[in-house]
């Protein structure tokens, strides 16, 4: 009998699309909003919009803020607390700049010094507005990767670990680490608008094929690609998507959400078994007292049944962009004879940039899951899951993904 060569499914356990929705917290009004919308989308727990959703949903955090705009500086201490708390379990996951008032170094080295001395870390960056602390130079104009100016702080921060950066690049394109494709995102709803939207989204294609700086992460479609910053620091940049029909930013604010997350971006995602870091803004909310309108609060739910069937997998930036790392770089051995597989990952020979917790939900289509063992680093997988055919008819294994545990808020 023939026994069939091991293969890395490019998704997790049995999904059909990863999804990340990356909120920056701009206009969040207080710690009591930051709270409830984090318990409502990482929970089952009642909240002013009823009950959680229990999806896995990062946040992001600034420092230095005008006052009336909920930031690390601005809020007190219990919020500095709870801020602290969500970084440690996960649940905030991205730096969004120092903020709009931090112009030097010495207001970088106060946030990260903050942190550290709490032993909270984080490893994505994402650009703000017009933060002089952006590493963007083209979208963004910031000049905190710039030795020399007074923002630059990229030696401190990629110290303390960022390395994953998001500059200002949103695609329309659903679906990244598949071939670039401009369906989803007309509606006969607005065939002006949103031809008007995937005409423009096709020219930066076109100008990424050109040799163009400036939008080439919008040729291959890849979520991320290896950067180096204008210090000399490596880093990853990552691509984010808003494919709502009017504008990459047209509906990118708690109630626009409704617009945006809906069951047909969903299917076409799936479809396409893409990956999505989706670019919105939660914390810009209508009421603080139930900061998601009844169609936000509908079309999460409606994610929710698809994610908990198993065949969405939502979670937090850091954590996709660590997966789709780890999926890149993961190098394996295996060795069959009569149905019987072992398979072997190698991740301490130098040339990976992950970390081990980025391997969960990694998934090996084999013959036989019931005769399938798996070691990483010649340790066993003790807890491996074996899976019936997926869609693609084949049997599969997974390590399994360990979901992060939300903090008693
Ligand atoms: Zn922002």
């Amino acid at each position: 009998m023939t026994t069939d060569v091991p293969r890395l499914r490019p998704l997790p356990l049995q999904c059909q699309a990863m999804l990340a929705i990356c909120s920056d917290l701009d206009e969040t009004p207080d710690r009591r909003v930051y709270a409830e919308i984090a318990r409502f989308l990482n929970t089952a727990q009642t909240t002013a919009m009823g009950q959680g959703v229990d999806l896995e949903v990062g946040n992001t955090i600034y420092f230095d803020m005008p006052p009336g705009q909920f930031a690390y500086w601005n809020t007190d201490d219990a919020g500095r607390e709870m801020v602290r708390s969500l970084i440690r379990s996960g649940h905030v996951d991205c730096l969004h700049s120092f903020g709009d008032l931090a112009t030097t170094r010495e207001h970088a080295k106060r946030a990260i010094d903050e942190l550290s001395r709490h032993d909270c870390r984080l490893e994505c960056w994402v650009d703000h507005a017009s933060a002089p602390t952006n590493v963007g130079a083209d979208i963004m104009h910031g000049s905190g990767d710039v030795p020399g100016s007074p923002a630059y702080h990229t030696d401190l921060t990629c110290d303390f670990g960022i390395r994953f950066v998001w500059r200002g690049r949103v695609t329309s394109v659903i679906g990244q680490d598949r071939p670039p494709s401009w369906r989803g995102v007309f509606t006969i709803r607005h065939p002006v608008a949103s031809t008007r939207t995937i005409a423009k989204e096709f020219a930066k294609h076109i100008l990424a094929r050109r040799g163009n700086n400036k939008y080439a992460m919008h040729g291959p479609n890849e979520i991320l690609r290896p950067v180096t910053l204008r210090d000399g620091q490596p880093a990853y940049e990552f691509i984010r998507c808003n494919p709502y029909w009017g504008r990459v930013d047209g509906a990118d604010t708690a109630a626009g959400l409704a617009e945006v997350l809906t069951p047909r971006f969903l299917n076409r995602l799936t479809q396409r078994q893409g990956v999505c870091i989706l670019y919105t803004h939660l914390g810009k909310v209508r009421d603080p007292a139930k900061p998601f309108d009844k169609p936000t609060v509908d079309v999460l739910r409606h994610l929710a049944d698809m994610a908990h069937r198993g065949e969405i997998l939502v979670t937090t930036t850091r954590r996709a962009l660590g997966f789709c790392l780890a999926r890149r770089q993961i190098r394996f051995q295996s060795d069959c004879a009569e149905g019987c597989c072992t398979i072997r990952i190698a991740t301490r020979n130098g040339t990976m940039h992950h970390g081990p917790s980025d391997l969960d939900g990694l998934t090996f289509y084999v013959d036989d899951p019931g005769r399938t063992r798996l070691f990483i680093d010649n340790a066993e997988v003790p807890n491996l899951l074996r899976h019936p055919p997926d869609s693609s008819g084949r049997r599969s294994v997974s390590l399994p993904w360990r979901r992060l545990v939300f903090p008693g808020l």
